[in-house]
């Protein structure tokens, strides 16, 4: 008999310390104080200025605010991508290009960079996408050349190397963010690494939110942790959900949708005060498991290599550069296969987490229609990427049930043609 698994898809593995600063401060509301970032982060991106941010996208919005653009400038991102970023350059006023990756990485392909530059170029967003490095050194060259703007998305890039170094330090700025699904993970807040000149005489916006937003807020990403931490999915999450699922098929779907939101949003639209502020227990929760962090990386990196090994065998599934630019931090464990919304299903049967739909093809999606353009390397990702569990506390045996998950799959799947 099989003892039966439970392993979340993703979870950032907070200590029980970790806890403890949100515990202290969390009937707070006040904002941490101008510096709070510089502390916790200064060693890590010397020579920038830094802002702790509301979430991610405050400090993309920032960025925004205080670089020199104008409405109508163009600015290159790549199209497989995550679509709010996008969405913050067109209500900025600017013209998203939308730019192929290349698959081995699935960031910003710099030929195809080249292919789109024109006269109304200004600015090029680089996503170093699952913690896999761009290929900064040719990105930023033609940055230098076309005297362009360049912005790195550090989402998910915490513990990336690029040339040995923190990769967003290579441009003018960098957003980090720390929710809930990234590597460092203190119930939201962001982060803006910028070159210092550009944030001298900046002010960021006050955030005034309601008491009930605030809290509630940030209670909520502290329960979203917590019920992702492995043991307490899997003594009463996946069991609640498998009940769930037994009582109301719908209920169930809802449910899923909460942990597993959309990544497209026709809808969705940036309002600064729609999260509340950066909060002084985010920088404590940060700092330590910002020590933790080459522990992290590491024990990441030994699983992904050892899933890579046992999933070679397997010849569905086609792995990914990672380290081809520089080091990746495995913060994300992604995998081309056929048929990903099956493989996902299969999986989750076996207790297995696993998503596959992580990021889309921008440039085909019906709200950037404007801006439409033909990325066969971002469309072919869109439908083919399944991301694996790669968290540091998966035990071998975890990792190994993950393989042997994914290879059961393919055999049974043995097509008739
Ligand atoms: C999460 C994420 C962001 C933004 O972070 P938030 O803190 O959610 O605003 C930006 N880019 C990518 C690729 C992300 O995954």
């Amino acid at each position: 008999m099989v003892k039966p698994r439970a392993i979340p898809k993703n979870s950032t593995c907070l200590r029980a310390g970790d806890y403890l600063p949100y515990l202290r401060g969390a009937l707070r509301t006040s904002a941490a104080p101008p510096g709070a970032a510089e502390e916790v982060f200064g060693p890590l991106l010397p020579d920038r200025r830094l802002l702790a941010t509301p979430t991610g996208r405050h400090a993309l919005w920032a960025f925004l605010q205080t670089a020199p653009l104008r409405e109508g400038d163009e600015v290159l991102v790549a199209a497989y991508n995550f679509y709010v970023v996008v969405r913050l350059l067109v209500q900025r006023g600017l013209v998203p290009v939308f730019v192929d990756v290349e698959p081995e990485t699935l960031c910003m392909d710099p030929d195809a960079l080249r292919a789109r530059l024109g006269p109304r170029s200004r600015m090029v967003l680089v996503t170093h996408l699952y913690g896999h490095p761009a290929d900064l050194g040719r990105i930023a060259r033609v940055c230098r050349e076309r005297d362009l703007l360049l912005f790195e998305d550090c989402a998910h890039a915490v513990g990336t190397l690029h040339e040995g170094r923190q990769v967003g330090r290579a441009g003018d700025g960098a957003l980090f963010s720390f929710g809930v699904e990234k590597l460092i993970n203190s119930f939201g807040g962001g982060l803006l690494a910028a070159r210092p000149e550009l944030l001298r005489d900046f002010a960021p916006p006050a955030i005034n939110v309601s008491r009930r937003l605030s809290l509630g807020d940030t209670f909520t990403r502290f329960i979203y942790t917590a019920a992702m931490s492995p043991g307490v999915y899997r003594s009463l999450i996946r069991p609640a959900s498998r009940a769930l699922g037994w009582a109301s098929p719908a209920a169930r779907r809802s449910v899923r949708e909460f942990f597993e939101p959309s990544k497209d949003d026709p809808a969705y639209r940036f309002h600064v005060e729609s999260r509340p502020p950066f909060k002084p227990f985010m920088a404590e929760m940060q700092a330590r498991q910002l020590r933790r962090l080459e522990e992290n990386v590491s024990r990441r990196r030994e699983l992904v290599a050892r899933m890579r090994r046992g999933l070679s065998r397997v010849g569905e599934v086609r792995l990914l550069d990672m380290d081809r630019h520089g080091r990746a931090n495995a913060s994300y464990f992604a995998a081309v296969v056929p048929d990903p919304y099956g493989l996902a299903e299969h999986l989750r049967r076996r207790g297995v987490g696993a998503h596959p739909q992580e990021f889309l093809d921008c440039s085909m999606l019906e709200q950037f229609r404007p801006y439409r353009a033909d990325c066969p390397a971002a469309r072919h990702a869109s439908g083919s990427v399944v991301r694996l569990p790669s968290y540091p506390t998966l035990s071998d045996a975890d990792a190994d049930h993950i393989v042997e998950s994914v290879a059961s799959f393919y055999a049974g799947a043995a097509r008739p043609r």
